[in-house]
């Protein structure tokens, strides 16, 4: 049984900012797909819940000038049914096809996954090889913008106060790009990652220009991997470049060995798996 807390859906993000501001141990919610699960098996129990999922300002994603605008309402869903993805941001798409499952994927939000912090969050590691930028706001500090890179600071910890929310996520969009994503787990759906990793390449003819590289399951958060993005920049690799960008991702993961493997399978999956999403992105 879930166990009881004051409900309020809300109508605009000025009414939750308010909301959060004035109920003390308050916490906003999207999809609820991790709120709900931790309630229930009382793991962490909100004295009261702001839900947004229905604040309609909060669901767009759409191409500015040179940065693509997501809102915190994007669902995993919206991922691989709007064609906006396919064009602007593959390696969402990339991901969202193995996320979960249908009945998650329509009610996940990215900004949910992003706030609730697991090291094992799937959609965190093709953002931060995107470069991307969250915007939060609260009602009495209004909005400030940060990297991703720095809003996550650990396991279930991030810079966000107890009275903001995140209301967008940015990313440039700025020429041709390669991307490549991978999530290896024990099956093919529903299952937590064991390693995941997303590359994103910007590209000037045959040369990397810039290179987003980025890792997750295999630390206490997902992070950039740069001394990997720093060899692969204004290059036109060889197969051995690739060999020597994913022996130096695999050696900066600090894994854990648990029920589900090893800390030496995990190191040796990240390597095999980034050359292989380097290789099928300079090939897509
Ligand atoms: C069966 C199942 C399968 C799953 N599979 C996967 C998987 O494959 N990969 C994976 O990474 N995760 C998975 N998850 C976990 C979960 O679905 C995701 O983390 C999801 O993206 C959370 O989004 P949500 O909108 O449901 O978040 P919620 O549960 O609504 O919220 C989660 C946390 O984020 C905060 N939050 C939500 N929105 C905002 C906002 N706009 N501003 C500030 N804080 C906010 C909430 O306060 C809460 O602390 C799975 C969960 C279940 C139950």
């Amino acid at each position: 049984m879930v166990p009881r807390f004051e409900y309020y859906p809300t109508r605009s993000v000025d009414e939750a900012l308010t909301l959060l501001a004035e109920r003390e141990g308050s916490e906003v919610v999207a999809g609820a797909t991790n709120t709900l699960v931790d309630a229930r098996a009382r793991r962490k129990i909100p004295k009261a819940v702001i839900d947004i999922n229905r604040l309609g300002d909060l669901r767009y994603a759409r191409r500015d000038d040179g940065t693509i605008r997501l809102g915190a309402r994007t669902t995993l869903t919206d991922c691989f049914s709007l064609p906006f993805f396919a064009e602007e941001a593959p390696v969402l798409e990339m991901m969202a096809a193995e996320f979960a499952g249908t009945l998650i994927r329509n009610r996940a939000t990215l900004a949910g996954n992003i706030a609730y912090a697991s090291p094992a969050a799937d959609v965190v590691p093709p953002l931060l090889a995107l470069g991307a930028t969250i915007a939060v706001t609260s009602k009495a500090r209004g909005s400030r913008a940060l990297l991703l890179a720095d809003f996550i600071l650990g396991p279930r910890k991030t810079a966000l106060a107890q009275d903001e929310i995140i209301t967008e996520l940015a990313f440039p969009a700025d020429g041709e790009t390669k991307s490549g994503y991978f999530k290896f787990a024990l099956r093919n759906a529903m299952a937590i990652s064991l390693v995941s990793g997303a590359v994103v390449l910007r590209m000037e003819g045959k040369r990397i220009r810039e290179a987003g590289l980025a890792l997750g399951a295999v630390a206490p958060k997902p992070y950039r991997v740069t001394q990997a993005e720093e060899l692969l920049k204004g290059q036109a690799p060889t197969d051995a470049l690739i060999r020597e960008v994913a022996r130096v991702a695999a050696a900066t993961a600090t894994p854990i060995s648990d029920i589900r493997a090893s800390a030496e399978y995990r190191r040796e999956m990240t390597e095999v798996m980034t050359r292989r999403i380097i290789e099928r992105a300079l090939s897509s």
